[in-house]
């Protein structure tokens, strides 16, 4: 591109994932690995960024949701060990082979098909054995465990290179639901202890298992939410030290004096009460700023909070300025993130639309171009 674009942008802040991850492994010391989870394009910040620096500080694994996640990141040169938690599908079998993936496996039918594949093409098909200890969504359950390990001690085909399960609640309060998913799966590791199979990676903690509990079974925890630094929950925020990665921000389009009365945006849900200095930013709903924030998004100019007014549009919102000092047109606005000891957080934002930080994040549309800071050189 010859041409300057939109200034709608998104900062990705490689030092701050990269100090959130040394928070993770001192975290989790008694656990040797990271699996980092970086599907979904790293939860917006940009996968083949996030991958690479993942990569240098020496990550063990990494976790992605579908198989063309998996081969970008292979495309652009990342060569660490990689699951799909996704698995694979029929037809897919050549392609984790071709690109080196293993692959989840939640079903025999599933488990039975890539056998079979393996021994058709004389190599043992690599894949992380998912149970379901209380997740209710996907993996074996624990009555399917005896004719699970019939067919990985008997088929020649398959590799059970891991043991994973997931947590369903470890981000709240109620202990009890985890406890018993890790009792759970202590009785799958050692069910599979004893029919001799050790998969080398064993793994169940997401980011709110990891800090809130040590499972000294697993070689691997599970890192996503927290490494683009966002707490699971309020009370985490005592428990680790994260940094946001990402900021989100844009630049004043027009400013204009509008009189007392005039009514705002689509269905003028929002009247001016006042003469009103309004500001138009060229950011909308289809580059993820969430039309639930029409009439209650907050934004920052000059580290000063700005209301947005009217619904937000397709690529355009409105913010009152009235009561900003120094507000001129090209001025930058966060619209997450810091700026002027103000912030603007993912999990404020959730709030306001019902939602969680992690959709927040994934959001934040390929309309907006991603821009990495250069990490320090160490
Ligand atoms: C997304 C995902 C994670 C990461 O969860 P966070 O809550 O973001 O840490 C871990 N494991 C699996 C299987 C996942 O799908």
């Amino acid at each position: 591109m010859n041409f300057p674009p939109r200034p709608t942008r998104a900062d990705i802040d490689l030092s701050a994932l990269e100090h959130n991850l040394r928070q993770i492994k001192s975290c989790c010391s008694e656990t040797p690995g990271v699996l980092a989870v970086i599907k979904a394009n790293a939860y917006g910040h940009g996968a083949v960024a996030v991958g690479r620096v993942l990569e240098n500080a020496g990550v063990e694994s990494f976790g992605v949701a579908t198989l063309e996640e998996a081969i970008e990141l292979r495309a652009a040169g990342i060569s660490t060990p990689m699951l799909v938690f996704g698995g694979c599908y029929p037809g897919q079998e050549s392609a984790f082979v071709r690109h080196d993936l293993a692959a989840a496996v939640c079903s025999l039918p599933d488990l039975q098909r890539l056998e079979r594949f393996g021994r058709d093409h004389q190599l043992r098909f690599p894949v992380h054995i998912k149970c379901d200890t209380g997740m209710g969504r996907v993996g074996f359950l624990p009555a399917e465990i005896p004719p699970l390990i019939d067919l990985l001690t008997r088929g020649s085909g398959v590799e059970a290179v891991g043991l994973m399960s997931h947590l369903a609640s470890a981000d709240e309060a109620a202990p009890e639901v985890t406890r018993r998913q890790i009792q759970s799966f202590r009785e799958m590791c050692r069910q599979f202890a004893a029919a001799s199979l050790q998969p080398a990676a064993v793994h169940l903690s997401n980011s709110a298992g990891l800090v809130a509990w040590q499972v000294p079974e697993c070689t691997l925890v599970r890192p996503g939410i927290i490494l683009y630094g966002s707490y699971p929950a309020p009370e985490f925020r005592t428990k680790i030290d994260l940094r946001p990665v990402m900021t989100f921000s844009t630049r004043i389009a027009q400013l204009r004096w509008m009189e007392s009365g005039c009514g705002i945006s689509y269905g003028h849900i929002f009247h001016t009460e006042r003469p009103t200095l309004l500001a138009t930013l060229p950011v909308g709903y289809a580059d993820g700023y969430n039309r639930l924030l029409s009439n209650c998004g907050e934004v920052l100019i000059g580290g000063q909070r700005a209301p947005v007014v009217g619904r937000v549009c397709m690529d355009w919102i409105m913010v009152d300025v009235t009561d900003l000092e120094n507000v001129a047109v090209g001025d930058r606005v966060v619209l997450l993130g810091s700026d002027g000891g103000q912030t603007v957080s993912a999990e404020e934002w959730a709030e306001k639309i019902g939602s969680i930080s992690y959709e927040v994040f994934c959001s934040v549309s390929q309309r907006v171009p991603r821009h990495f800071s250069a990490l320090p050189v160490t």
